[in-house]
């Protein structure tokens, strides 16, 4: 494929088997700019199961060619992908902004994690490592290696809408699987633009598919498909749940990366500038729509009131507006139905939780902005860590301070919640900051630093309803996209019974 042909259409169509095929069903979603929504980005399919059952079955014909491809032969198209990327950075990032809303550096930095991602992990093609270790009989030789699983159905969210792709097309690739991707309803365009990245380095039809549509359509017909063998999804807790019940009733492998309410801790010794700008990145970027925003700030109540005021003072001088404006701090959320849970919100921290509300909170009504989905950034304080604002995920620009007595009282606020995704404390003080990591329960910890900032060469996931066990990023990915098999060769020409001879 060159340019995505389907870019010069007014709609977009599947990608299956090498072609671009109009969905079955002849409908569409319309893809709008969440900064102003009369700006039309794009039609994409609202396919349905046949689309799904084409796209799988021809994903299960070319796997068996695929797997065949030397691992160092597939990683050398991934790396071709990278170059592409980064030849495409800038015109991705736009696309990317169009469709997502958030700021044009962040969008960049968002194409970056892809181009960082591919690298690394073509890397691997070269490695792919097994292991040999000593048989218990003579004679015996003992080894394993990682084999490809088949199809794998990957189904992703629209808040990372090319990196989190990247995280699982590219090692499902190199290990030797095919896929069949379901993008977020969204957020279509930028998965389409990796999707087109990879196929342009090489990667041979049938090997990458994209079905576009609803997740209740596409997304389940996916996960129930019998000749998908494995799923990997990122988004709530909640479809997460019912992605991987269905996936145990066919005996399907399941990876799932869900929901977070992380927290930032802030010490009465930290640097209360360098713990504001933490907070603030960590809160407001991305208007609050990263899986590892921090929703809770945990401040010592010897500086909590300070520290308040110091927040609430820059929040209001935060400046919305479209994110292809680079004087613009927060873009708009994504849509219609985030701008109600949001509002929702805050009206619960003021009526029912009676949380003292700060500033923000309110949708913008005035000027262009009113033709986008505009939330002023909202800071609560005296909030208690079992109120609802301080135990479920927002997912909009909320932030809640919460005070605590000491270390012990911030960890255990910070474990207190359902979720186990990032956590960060701010402390001057090295001992405090090793307990804090030994403490608390999230798959990601940072000193001195916000809830992000995770790198794509070290493991990505949470704990407890965040996620089921494994680990996106680093060369740990490889467990999920490869099973491994253990070989014995026994070479002592007899029988020989392990456990009994
Ligand atoms: P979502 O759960 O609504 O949707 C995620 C994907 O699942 C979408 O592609 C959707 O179409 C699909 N889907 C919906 N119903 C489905 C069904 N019944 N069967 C199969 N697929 C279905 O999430 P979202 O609103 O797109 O994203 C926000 C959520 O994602 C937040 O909870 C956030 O914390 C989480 N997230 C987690 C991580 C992580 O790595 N842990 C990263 C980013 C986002």
């Amino acid at each position: 494929m060159a340019k995505p042909a389907a870019k010069v259409r007014p709609e977009y169509r599947n990608y299956i088997g090498g072609e671009w095929i109009v969905p079955q069903s002849g409908n569409y979603i319309e893809n709008r700019n969440p900064a102003d929504t009369r700006e039309l980005i794009g039609s994409f399919p609202a396919s349905n199961s046949s689309d799904v059952d084409r796209a799988v079955q021809v994903a299960a014909e070319a796997f068996q060619r695929w797997r065949k491809v030397p691992a160092p032969r597939r990683a050398e198209i991934l790396f071709k992908a990278g170059e592409i990327l980064i030849q495409r950075k800038e015109e991705f990032a736009r696309d990317m902004t169009r469709e997502m809303g958030k700021v044009l550096a962040e969008a960049r930095g968002d194409v970056q994690e892809a181009i960082d991602m591919t690298y690394f992990i073509a890397g691997e093609g070269r490695r792919l490592h097994g292991f040999t270790t000593k048989a218990e009989l003579p004679n015996k030789y003992a080894m394993c290696t990682r084999e490809p699983i088949g199809v794998c159905a990957l189904i992703t969210p629209w808040n990372f809408p090319m990196a989190i792709p990247s995280w699982k097309i590219v090692p499902a690739l190199v290990c030797g699987n095919a896929v069949v991707i379901k993008p977020a309803e969204d957020t279509p365009l930028s998965t389409y633009n990796l999707v087109s990245a990879l196929t342009d380095a090489g990667i041979p039809p049938g090997v990458l598919n994209i079905v576009a549509g609803r997740g209740e359509e596409v997304g389940k017909a996916l996960v129930e498909h019998p000749k998908v063998r494995l799923v990997s999804f990122t988004g709530s807790t909640e479809v997460g749940r019912i992605v991987g019940q269905s996936c145990a009733a066919t005996d399907k492998i399941c990876s799932l990366e869900m929901g977070g309410k992380n927290a930032i801790m802030i010490m009465e010794d930290a640097d209360l500038d360098l713990a504001l700008e933490g907070v603030l990145w960590g809160g407001f970027g991305t208007t609050g729509q990263r899986c590892t925003a921090a929703s809770r700030v945990i401040v010592h109540r010897k500086v909590a009131k300070k520290f308040t005021s110091m927040l609430t003072d820059r929040a209001k001088r935060l400046r919305l507006g479209p994110g292809l404006n680079e004087k613009t701090d927060v873009g708009p959320v994504i849509n219609q139905d985030a701008v109600e849970k949001t509002l929702e919100y805050i009206e619960i921290g003021r009526r029912e939780d009676k949380a003292k509300m700060n500033c923000g909170g309110h949708r913008v009504e005035k000027g262009d902005l009113k033709y986008g989905y505009f939330i002023e950034p909202a800071v609560f304080s005296e909030v208690e860590p079992q109120m609802r604002i301080a135990q479920e995920e927002i997912f909009g620009p909320v932030v809640s301070v919460i005070d605590c007595r000491d270390l012990d009282h911030a960890i255990e606020i910070v474990n207190g919640v359902k979720y186990g995704l990032s956590a960060s404390i701010y402390t001057r003080d090295t001992n405090r900051a090793f307990r804090a990591m030994e403490e608390v329960q999230t798959g990601i910890f940072y000193v001195n630093a916000s809830t992000i900032g995770a790198e794509v060469h070290l493991p990505f996931g949470g704990t407890k309803s965040t996620g089921n066990g494994h680990r996106e990023g680093g060369t740990q990915v490889l467990d999920i996209f490869s099973e491994w098999k253990a070989v014995y060769v026994d070479y002592s020409g007899k029988l020989q019974r392990a456990q009994i001879d």
